[in-house]
């Protein structure tokens, strides 16, 4: 069964988080707004507060312009997309500078290695396979995203720091997770310190229904330091693994539709965002819709900071020539023309005062295509 966390039901029934713990309380539940209950429970409070329950497909939650599916013959591999989560300080950065092989970490003190919220490695051996990661800040990026029925991440890297073990927001991670029906890696980080123990991690994720093959489960778990770089090939060997599991594809001959991941204005360039393309090819140029807004693709610029002419599916770029600055989750989707993205725009603004009178929570079921 899905679950949610009280906090993500009140938003999408633009309640207060503390007015729904207090209507569970009189259920005779305790539970915290971060917390997830239940469906069941969900549709209680639902109806307590006097909304209606809709159940939608996918194609209505995603308000973009098409509910066209690519054909299977058009679908290519593309690379995993990945999201790190984790305890505050228990190595999130860290973990990802070391897997890019720079140091983000020290450029953003000294302000020379520009951060961008996503990014693709390429793994060293014969095969070169790509990975792209999300470098969300906290948890609210992954949950604002799903909020809006984005959901690119594939794959989530649980970051335990094997000192300090199960914390609040490695508890909220797992619930995130769980609710989005993606599947877990775990990283117990910080192994070469020497008051780590893994093992406790082990036998206290336990408790959080999290079930590491060394624990004889079927969650990936491996043991790393973002420090010495110890583990960190294992790490990228499991995600792999997984992804292969998944059979990752999308069709890149297309007009392309992305989400984007972080947007701000700039003050040289104007508003930006960091897209990831989900299918087809983004291309310098482009005229699209994003969000409830137009514009044409100005420039690419690639996680490296180059300029780039396209991007193709799961690659994070940043693009130029935004109408305005969207909000995580927006869809960026390529029309023919700038009357098309007119329509498009509007159809969005109409679907968006829809959503605010109804009630539309999402069925994660048909979102990921975690194989079976
Ligand atoms: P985040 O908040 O999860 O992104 O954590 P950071 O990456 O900022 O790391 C928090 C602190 O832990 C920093 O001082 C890092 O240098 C340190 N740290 C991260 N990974 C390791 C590790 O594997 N070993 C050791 N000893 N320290 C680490
Ligand atoms: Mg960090």
């Amino acid at each position: 069964p899905e679950a949610i966390t009280v906090q993500e039901l009140a938003n999408r029934m633009a309640e207060k988080g503390a007015d729904l713990v207090k209507a569970l309380f009189n259920m005779g539940m305790m539970v915290t707004v971060n917390q997830t209950i239940d469906q069941d429970t969900a549709e209680l409070l639902v109806e307590e507060f006097g909304h209606n329950i809709t159940r939608v497909s996918e194609s209505d939650v995603d308000i973009s312009t098409e509910e066209d599916v690519d054909p299977e013959e058009t679908l290519k591999p593309r690379p995993p997309v990945v999201t790190i989560m984790g305890h505050v300080d228990h190595g999130k950065t860290s973990l990802l500078d070391a897997l890019r092989g720079a140091n983000v970490t020290k450029g953003e003190a000294g302000g020379i290695t520009q951060h961008i919220g996503a990014y693709q490695i390429t793994t060293k051996g014969k095969e070169k396979q790509k990975v792209t990661f999300l470098d969300t800040p906290g948890h609210e990026a992954f949950t604002q995203m799903r909020q809006r029925g984005a959901n690119v991440t594939d794959i989530v890297v649980l970051v335990v720091a094997a000192d300090d073990g199960i914390m609040p927001q490695t508890i909220e991670a797992i619930n995130h997770t769980k609710a989005a029906g993606v599947p877990m890696i775990v990283a117990i980080n910080k192994c070469d310190k020497p008051e780590a123990n893994p093992q406790k991690v082990r036998e206290r994720l336990l408790e959080h229904e999290v079930i590491v093959e060394a624990m004889s489960g079927d969650v990936q778990d491996v043991e790393v330091s973002a420090k010495t770089g110890a583990g960190l090939d294992d790490l990228l060997e499991k995600i792999l693994l997984q992804a292969e599991l998944m059979e990752l594809k999308a069709n890149p001959e297309r007009f392309a539709e992305a989400t984007v991941v972080e947007a701000q204005l700039d003050k040289g360039r104007g508003p930006v965002a960091t897209v990831l393309v989900n299918r087809g090819t983004l291309k310098r140029g482009d005229t699209f819709v994003v969000g409830t807004e137009s514009g044409r693709v100005r420039a690419l610029i690639d996680d490296h900071g180059k300029q780039v002419k396209e991007a193709g599916p799961a690659t994070p770029v940043e693009v130029l020539g935004l109408g305005g600055v969207p909000q995580a989750g927006d869809m960026l989707t390529v029309v023919e023309n700038e009357q098309r993205a007119r329509e498009v725009a509007q159809y969005r603004q109409e679907k968006a005062t829809e959503k605010r009178t109804a009630l539309a929570p999402t069925n994660f079921d048909t979102m990921f295509n975690t194989s079976d």
